[in-house]
């Protein structure tokens, strides 16, 4: 059999190597020949010297292999190009004293093992142009060479076809043994004592029990990634993760994290034509009529998203894959922050699992030796698709928080493999949908008085939603536990023919036009996965918890509503729509007020006046350290007024004013936008009447983000009829 390994070098410039057979003899790995060559160096005798290939191979390793969880990524990596459907990767000691990983992909022919670990030497690369369009992990030909060179490794590999497989064993980047093996098809790599040669590195190895997070949240991606595959994760006493095959995503997240986790995750799934990108067309005089056209390609998005109330302390939590690859990258991380902008709390983060899908000439893999930073061609684009998408989900979805859910909302931290160390990005501007406008409390009541009177009167019940098998068997308390229960519920609620026909569904802002089926599907699915607040405006409040909090029944169950945070939310969109179309309403004060300043608060304070301005505040100078306010919005008065502006200055003050003056505009509106309804929306401990309440919901309905107020509280609790029953011992 042909072997498939290249060497990417071996063109002109180097002399080809000896291949084949004659290589086991040599029990280094191939020094160049005029390296190596008296004669040459006689020559050469300057001060350079071309290094020897275990030096340079120490040198990549140095980019390639940091830890044992590096390893595990290029090793899994290599069987995922090989068409494994089952890896197995068994660790001791956290990998330092052994990793090895078990494949059953197409493995290898002798001289191809042989091969495998010279430096460039690769099956998925051969020539430059195919870097343009990778659709492998690996192409590098560097991970084998690196990691031989300072590890000793065990390699075992047939292809099925070949009468016998090989047995290679190295040692520091030098063959020890070459022997044919009786082998079934597929590949194994054992990888001991890790670092034995460059006790440097070695020092750099964090404790077991950390080395051993990092490789499992690597086994763990990968397992997302490829539900179709059989994964396993085994330590010396115990199995880590263990995923055999299943159909979706959801299930795998299941086998992974379990049902709580499944249940704060809403599916979210779009695309767009790679057509409209924006690039420019070349000028007609360079266009080929005799080439055919090439279709740009779409981009996909899909994945699952966590509900607000799932926050996490770091970015631990999000999973990025383009091409099915793992990466890390700053500009989607961004996108995804801004995604959750005012619905969560801007120290916190969301659990996101994202997949982008798209041409691989639109993607640049070839940035960072180890392979998990890449380069788009269309940067904004998909940074603005992938904010885009995502909040839409959310406003769509309008994820109700759980009763019980709820308590446990405040930030955690979870292990990953993401390093945590990458600093918080700035914000860019917001994109919050313009709705419908708002009234006031006053024009509602009088409007209400002229109508019916309030009374507690049970209306007809509105209809309810079509709801999934999945939402029935879900709630059923054994079930989760069965994985036969959960792989039919799982199947009912991800498979397409079982939604409702569309007129079924509730209304929504919006419609699904344009969206290809996949993004229907999990748009409805996101509607229906899980209770919503769509149904706010209809529902019943029944009076006040302390006059704090306001108790509402729905079809769907008890609601209780935080209504300083829900009228918060209310202020806060309504801000930020009026200062867009610039109709902030100011209401002039009878006395200025005198607000002193310190120094540095003033020199804030002239960098943000015009927004200030532009926001209701009229503000004059008055005397060096002193302002005096003249008009402010209209709801804002003493003490409260005083406080917005203290707090508004107090937050700007870390904002530089260099560069992205942009996204420090929209910042500073949210910012102020925040601090206005804060203090001007009703407080706790304040008496409403129903019609107050009323007006209240109705308004929360209206707004985009009605789950949470712009810090990231929840604003509404729903205890569903499902729990209320359950908990009564009705069902
Ligand atoms: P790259 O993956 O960048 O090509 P590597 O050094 O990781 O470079 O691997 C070199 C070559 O060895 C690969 O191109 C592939 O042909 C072969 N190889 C490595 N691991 C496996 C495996 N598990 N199964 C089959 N072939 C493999
Ligand atoms: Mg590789």
């Amino acid at each position: 059999m042909v072997g498939r390994i290249l060497e990417a070098a071996s063109n002109a410039t180097i002399p080809p190597k000896i291949m084949g057979a004659q290589m086991a003899a040599r029990n280094s790995l191939s020094p160049l020949p005029y390296s190596s060559s008296p004669a040459l160096a006689l020559v050469l005798m300057g001060r350079i010297r071309i290094l020897s290939d275990q030096v340079a191979n120490q040198i990549a390793a140095g980019e390639v292999v940091d830890r044992p969880a590096s390893v595990v990524k290029e090793l899994l990596e290599n069987s995922l190009d090989a068409g494994a459907k089952r890896v197995r990767v068994e660790v001791e000691a956290g990998g330092r004293r052994l990793i090895r990983i078990t494949d059953d992909g197409h493995g290898m022919n002798r001289d191809d093992a042989l091969l495998a670990f010279e430096r460039h030497a690769t099956s998925k690369l051969r020539t430059a142009d195919d870097l343009l369009s990778i659709s492998t992990l690996g192409f590098r030909g560097e991970a084998l060479p690196s990691i031989a060179s300072v590890a000793r490794v065990t390699l075992e590999t047939a292809t099925g076809e070949d009468p016998a497989g090989t047995r290679i064993e190295i040692a520091g980047g030098k063959i020890l043994h070459v022997d044919d093996a009786a082998l079934s098809r597929g590949t194994t790599v054992a990888v001991a004592d890790l670092f034995f040669n460059t006790p440097a590195r070695r020092k750099f190895l964090r404790a077991e029990s950390t080395e051993l997070a990092h490789v499992t949240a690597l086994v763990t991606h990968y397992a997302l990634v490829h539900p179709e595959m059989h994964f396993e994760l085994l330590s010396a006493t115990h199995t880590i993760v263990s995923a055999p095959p299943v159909a979706r995503t959801a299930e795998r997240i299941y086998q992974i994290f379990g049902k709580d986790t499944l249940a704060q995750l809403l599916p979210v799934a779009a695309e767009t034509p790679l057509a409209h990108a924006g690039l420019p067309a070349p000028p007609p005089w360079k266009v080929d009529p005799d080439e055919p056209v090439r279709d740009p390609g779409t981009l996909r998005l899909s994945g699952f998203y966590s509900k607000p109330e799932l926050q996490k302390l770091n970015r631990n939590s999000i999973y990025i894959f383009v091409n099915k690859r793992l990466i890390r990258d700053r500009l989607l991380l961004h996108a995804i922050t801004e995604a959750y902008r005012n619905v969560i709390p801007p120290t916190s983060f969301p659990v996101v699992l994202l997949f982008l899908e798209m041409p691989p000439e639109e993607v640049d893999v070839n940035v960072h030796p180890a392979k998990t930073e890449v380069r788009f061609r269309q940067q904004s684009l998909i940074h603005d698709f992938v904010r885009d998408s995502l909040r839409t989900a959310l406003v769509r979805a309008r994820p109700a928080a759980a009763f019980l859910a709820a308590l446990d909302a405040s930030p955690a931290a979870s292990p990953s493999l993401m390093p945590p160390a990458m600093s918080p990005l700035p914000g860019s501007p917001d994109s919050e949908p313009l709705l419908e406008p708002d009234s006031d409390p006053a024009e509602f009541a009088a409007a209400r008085a002229n109508a019916a009177p309030f009374q507690l009167t049970p209306r007809l019940p509105s209809p309810v939603p079509g709801k999934l098998p999945f939402t029935a068997q879900s709630l059923n308390p054994g079930s989760w536990g069965d994985p036969k229960a959960w792989g039919e519920a799982a199947a009912a609620l991800f498979q397409p023919l079982s939604l409702p026909p569309a007129g079924d569904c509730s209304p929504q802002p919006g419609d699904l036009a344009g969206l290809n089926p996949a993004a229907e599907t999990a748009q409805v699915e996101a509607e229906q996965a899980a209770a919503n607040l769509n149904h706010l405006g209809s529902l019943r409040p029944l009076g006040q918890l302390r006059e704090s909090f306001i108790l509402a029944t729905g079809d769907d169950g008890l609601w209780i509503i935080d209504q300083h945070v829900a009228h918060e939310r209310v202020l806060f969109e309504k801000i930020l729509r009026d200062r867009q179309v610039e109709k902030v309403q100011r209401q002039r004060l009878l006395m200025p007020m005198l607000v002193e300043l310190k120094p540095w608060q003033m020199i804030v304070f002239a960098h943000i006046a015009e927004e200030l301005d532009l926001n209701g505040f009229e503000v004059e100078p008055f005397g060096p350290q002193t302002l005096a306010v003249k008009s402010a919005p209209v709801g804002l008065e003493g003490a409260a007024l005083e406080r917005v502006l203290a707090e508004v200055i107090e937050q700007s003050s870390s904002d530089s004013d260099k560069t992205k003056q942009n996204e420090e505009l929209a910042v500073l509106r949210t910012r102020i936008a925040a601090s206005i309804a804060c203090h001007s929306a009703i407080k706790i401990n304040t008496p409403l009447d129903p019609v107050r309440m009323e007006w209240l919901l109705l308004e929360l309905a209206k707004t985009s983000h009605p789950t949470s107020c712009p810090h990231g509280r929840p604003i509404a609790l729903l205890y569903s009829w499902k729990e209320i029953q359950r908990a009564f011992h009705r069902i």
